[in-house]
């Protein structure tokens, strides 16, 4: 069977936010669970490779995939439980994350107002324990439905077995690429229960009276600082963080610590520390630097840009170049956080 809105050759350039030529031999948007079942079926019976494509916001794409883009457009919210301090909402891999944050807040269902802004999908957000200013995935997480790509089979993940930890999950480990998430279910609370731990949302909200400090003002809060901080991908192509804050043991740490006294740092336990990769990059020259029309951003280290729309192929070996000047200079290796096929 052929996709329906198959295309040979169709252009992947507008589905990915670090806006790489690409091209599908094959490309397949689905929107139920039965169409996606279709769709594996044909890539395994006919020995395609598949790709699932969400926001395309974490991923490094080939200029050309031989085989079947999947393209996640399962949507819907559900409220699948209740009582009365906390609700279970339901939402479609393919809905928009931004999308349930509002709608969490327009209902008054809190936990998600710090995830504000994050692009991509609901479906993949578990992949890697989405996080930020303080909040990740997991402290809102109840579970997902997924379909395993070879046996077609309905699945269930509870927290304990999606193995989440710092932008991590099974799913880029010993499950990578074998299941597709086709829901994810949150359990929000009724009353707020604000975090504001992080130091940069707690400073933005200090010349409010706490009191008056509503989910919806942390929401529009981070929004606002990522608007300021971050370069927007519509205008500057970027899939966020590039590279994973490093985490070291604490013998490593001290001894980076004696070398250079200003190095940015955050205890995750009494054995580990979490290194900003930010400043690993600043301090070794790549913030702004650029080469043939890839580079790092001016404002955030971190960020790979795309102005020159250069392919995903040259991406990674500007990446891999940055990656071995910090192995050379700190003796740390820097994980890239998207995905590449
Ligand atoms: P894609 O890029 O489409 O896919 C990523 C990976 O997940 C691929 O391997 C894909 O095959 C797989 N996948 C996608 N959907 C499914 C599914 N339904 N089932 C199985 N596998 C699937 N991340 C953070 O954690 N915190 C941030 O604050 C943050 N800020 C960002 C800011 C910017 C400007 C940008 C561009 C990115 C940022 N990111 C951040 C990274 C990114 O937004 C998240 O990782 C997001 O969850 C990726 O979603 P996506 O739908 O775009 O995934
Ligand atoms: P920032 O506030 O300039 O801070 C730089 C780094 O320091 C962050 O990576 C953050 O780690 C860490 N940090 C700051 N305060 C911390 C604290 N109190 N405890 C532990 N770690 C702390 O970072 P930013 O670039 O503007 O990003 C703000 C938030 O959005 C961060 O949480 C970041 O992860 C998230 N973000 C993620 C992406 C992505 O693509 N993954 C892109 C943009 C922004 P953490 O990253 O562990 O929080």
């Amino acid at each position: 069977m052929n996709p329906p809105d198959s295309a040979v050759g169709r252009s992947l350039q507008a589905f990915n936010t670090l806006a790489v030529p690409s091209v599908a031999e094959r490309y397949w948007r689905v929107s139920t669970t039965a169409e996606l079942k279709e769709a594996l079926r044909l890539a395994r019976d006919s020995g395609m490779e598949a790709m699932i494509l969400g926001g395309g916001s974490n991923v490094v794409l080939p200029e050309r995939f031989e085989g079947l883009v999947i393209h996640m457009a399962i949507r819907g919210f559900k409220v699948v439980a209740e009582e009365r301090d906390h609700v279970w909402l339901e939402a479609g891999a393919g809905e928009v994350w931004q999308d349930l944050v509002e709608y969490s807040l327009d209902h008054d269902f809190f936990g998600l107002e710090n995830l504000s802004l994050i692009p991509g999908t609901v479906g993949a957000a578990p992949i890697q324990n989405i996080g930020a200013y303080g909040v990740e995935l997991d402290s809102v997480f109840a579970g997902l439905k997924a379909v395993e790509r070879e046996s077609l089979k309905d699945v269930v993940f509870d927290r304990d077995a999606c193995e989440f930890s710092y932008r991590d999950s099974v799913f880029k480990n010993r499950l990578k690429d074998t299941v597709v998430i086709t829901s994810v279910t949150f359990k929000l609370n009724r009353k707020p229960q604000l975090n504001l731990s992080y130091a940069a949302l707690r400073e933005a909200l200090a010349d409010m009276d706490p009191a008056t400090i509503t989910p919806g003002r942390v929401s529009e809060t981070v929004c606002r600082i990522r608007r300021s901080k971050l370069p927007d991908p519509s205008h500057i192509p970027n899939a966020g963080s590039f590279f994973k804050n490093p985490v070291v043991s604490l013998e490593q740490f001290k001894k980076l610590k004696n070398e250079y006294s200003d190095i940015v740092s955050y205890p995750v336990d009494d054995k580990r520390i979490k290194l900003a990769a930010a400043w690993l990059l600043d301090k070794a020259g790549w913030r702004g630097h650029s080469e043939g029309g890839v580079g790092m951003h001016v404002n955030q280290a971190l960020v790979l840009v795309n102005p020159g729309h250069c392919s995903g192929e040259r991406i990674l070996q500007y990446a891999a170049k940055i990656q071995d000047d910090i192995q050379a200079r700190f003796g740390i290796t820097l994980e890239r956080e998207p995905a590449s096929y």
